[in-house]
């Protein structure tokens, strides 16, 4: 069965996994509080795909995948810009960290409290892990242009003159 935007917030996903359920649809960024000092504004969604199930050695499991549009802030010129990420994951569900331990290779564990899983709370582990350590627009878009070449003879001997132009130069604007 594949339900279609209508997410519950919470599952209990052993019987998820037992009824190989299947559900997609949409997550607000703004729903999720770990992310957002990331975060330039925190518009936008995540467009999800999970599907439950049971594998041949018993492990109940989820497959995910997403793709979202966060708004970051450029380190560089400190404007917002879009940067859109995707990715897919396979967790394992376990109950203690001894079951962690011996779950299959292949799997992330995924460590189960109190029998119910936060759907949101899965993505967003996957949109933190993904962010970029250093959120920048690519070189063309952004504003503040860094004197990456050095074309003529002219800019290499100011070059010369002072080695530390580039590194004042990163530090003005940082
Ligand atoms: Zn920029």
């Amino acid at each position: 069965m594949l339900k279609e935007n209508t997410l519950p917030v919470q599952v209990d996903p052993f019987r998820f996994a037992e009824n190989a359920t299947r559900l997609q649809g949409a997550l607000f960024i703004k729903d999720m509080r770990r992310i957002a000092p990331n975060l330039y504004s925190n518009e936008g969604e995540a467009k999800v795909q999970m599907e439950f199930g049971v594998d041949r050695q018993g492990i109940r499991f989820l497959r995910g995948q997403y793709t979202a549009c966060l708004t970051l802030q450029c380190q560089r010129c400190l404007e917002s810009f879009a940067y859109k990420t995707e990715g897919s994951f396979l967790s394992g569900f376990v109950r203690t960290e001894e079951e962690a331990a011996k779950l299959s290779k292949g799997y992330d564990p995924f460590i189960v409290e109190e029998g119910m899983l936060t759907l949101r709370d899965v993505f967003e582990d996957e949109l933190i892990v993904n962010l970029p350590i250093v959120p920048m627009h690519p070189v063309d878009d952004c504003k503040v242009k860094l004197p990456l070449t050095i074309e003529t003879d002219e800019k290499v001997e100011v070059s010369k003159e002072n080695p530390f132009k580039v590194i004042e130069f990163l530090k003005v604007r940082s």
